[in-house]
């Protein structure tokens, strides 16, 4: 017998004594509270260290710096997931509460609708190899905590940047409902992805920082370093329980670097096309080149999530901008030269035919105030670009509509909860506790050796504060049990097989 089988008999010896314990303890003394609650602990211990001989948890690991959470997960599809899974359980449990509260207040629907959504329109279309990951996230949670979520939730889950702001404004239309709420579909992110003659070293050099909810944003703390049986090896930031980084910023060891940002006033949706979450994360895993990234995004595509997505192939220099509508799509490519995005399309079948409310001539806005402001710090720094301004890039808090330093919803590191203006085309009232909640930088050497600098909170270092803002803010009080302090940690490099200072 191993030392490992040694441990796993311990632990169903230890499951066996504490159930003896409760049976002793319903027959003795009268029953008391006190018995009982020793009991669960009893039992939750002995499951807790069962799973952690899991042979499935072989070379997974987990560590925590600059505010980030570290996991590096390997091995076939279900092992993949049952490290996720079981490394992540607080934080996916946490994470789960927060999104799916947030899902229910803007859709007016109930948990079960996402769950029936997952279930008949989603997961009949996953692959089998992300199925079985799924699957194996929700049996490593459960070993880990006896979590009662199962695929189903783990799957709505995995869907919410696509479900609420995507196929519900669909369904409402479809369906004619009265009363519907104005759901509109979110704009993610400031980006950018530069090459030849533009950067410092004249190879690729990509930067990206995510915006959404501050809710959400200060959960989306996890670097996933995954080694799969099957594709090439990913480093990626990404959010407790979902299988792609969703926000997205990633790169794979054949040299594919991965970035986006979400396309403003999107409409549309394909109940029989395949989820974004899958896509993205199949693309990530499986292309070593912008034609196959682009081919795996394109198949099946159900208009979910809809990105301009910002590539760069570090083996040939080339980049690309791949601006993936439902109706319409385009794709740029260049190796000299420079794409940025922040939540607007530029293509004008796309324009009309996938995004028919977004004026694309209106200053004033968050994505074309963004737009002209990526235009002046890419061409100012022309030739001078490389990781280290990249990350002050991400910070820059100068307003083009008003020609001043204000940090707020039309600078490139975004604080709306500082804006009286709120963003109207994403349905972001006055004063929305949403930014930039983190970024992340790389290049094309970096992405050689697999590493990316990231660095959680406002890229441009300032803190976000929970309780001030609500007391000043009572309109987001239902907010109040999930929304946290956000505040920055550093600058901080993360490689592939890292493992945690002494
Ligand atoms: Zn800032």
């Amino acid at each position: 017998m191993g030392a490992d089988s040694m441990r796993r008999t311990g632990a169903i010896l230890l499951v066996i004594l504490g159930g003896a314990a409760l049976w002793w303890a319903g027959n003795g003394a009268p029953a008391s509270a006190s018995a009982n609650d020793a009991m669960v602990a009893t039992i939750a211990a002995a499951r807790e260290r069962a799973a952690a001989n899991d042979p499935r948890l072989k070379g997974a690991s987990r560590f925590e710096e600059g505010g980030w959470i570290y996991v590096h997960l390997e091995g076939d599809p279900g092992a993949v997931g049952y490290q996720h899974g079981y490394l992540l359980a607080p934080e996916i449990e946490d994470g789960f509460a927060a999104v799916s509260a947030g899902m229910i207040h803007a859709t007016e629907r109930d948990w079960e609708f996402f769950r029936k959504a997952a279930h008949e329109m989603l997961w009949p279309k996953i692959d089998a190899e992300y199925q079985q990951e799924l699957q194996g996230i929700v049996e490593g949670l459960r070993a880990r905590t006896g979590s009662k979520l199962d695929v189903d939730d783990l799957v709505a889950f995995n869907a919410f940047e696509e479900l609420p702001d995507y196929y519900v404004p669909w369904l409402n239309k479809r369906q004619k409902e009265a009363n519907a709420p104005n759901l509109k579909s979110p704009g993610n992110c400031s980006a950018f992805v530069a090459t030849g003659s533009w950067t410092k070293d004249g190879q690729i050099v990509m930067a990206h920082n995510n915006w959404t909810n501050y809710r959400n944003g200060e959960r989306w703390r996890i670097v996933f370093d995954i080694a799969p049986k099957n594709g090439y090896g990913m480093l990626m930031d990404g959010f407790p329980g979902v299988i792609a980084s969703d926000d997205d910023f990633g790169i794979n060891s054949d040299g594919l670097m991965v970035t986006e940002t979400t396309i403003t006033q999107f409409e549309g949706w394909d109940p029989n096309g395949k989820a974004e979450f899958v896509r993205a994360r199949k693309a990530l895993q499986y292309a070593g080149s912008i034609d196959e990234y682009t081919k795996i995004m394109l198949d099946g595509n159900n208009g979910g999530y809809a990105n301009d997505w910002l590539l760069g192939d570090r083996k040939t220099g080339e980049i690309a901008q791949l601006e993936l509508g439902l109706k319409a799509y385009k794709l740029w490519r260049t190796k000299d030269g420079v794409l940025a995005g922040s939540n607007w399309a530029r293509d004008t079948k796309v324009l009309k035919e996938d995004t028919p409310q977004f004026d694309p001539n209106n200053k004033d806005s968050s994505p074309n105030a963004r737009r002209v402001r990526w235009e002046e710090l890419l061409n100012e720094n022309k030739g001078k670009i490389d990781v280290a301004l990249a990350e002050k890039m991400l910070g820059d808090h100068s307003d083009t509509a008003e020609k001043k330093e204000d940090a707020n919803e039309r600078t490139l590191c975004g604080h709306v909860d500082g804006s009286r203006r709120g963003v109207k085309e994403w349905d972001w009232q006055p004063y929305y506790p949403g930014g930039a909640v983190q970024g992340k930088a790389t290049d094309a050497t970096m992405t050689k050796e697999m590493r990316i600098m990231a660095r959680m909170g406002h890229p441009c270092g300032g803190d976000f504060l929970a309780k001030p803002f609500l007391a000043a803010h009572p309109e987001y009080a239902w907010q109040e049990p999930y929304l946290r302090d956000m505040k920055a940690g550093p600058w901080t490099e993360f490689r592939s097989g890292q493992t945690p200072k002494e």
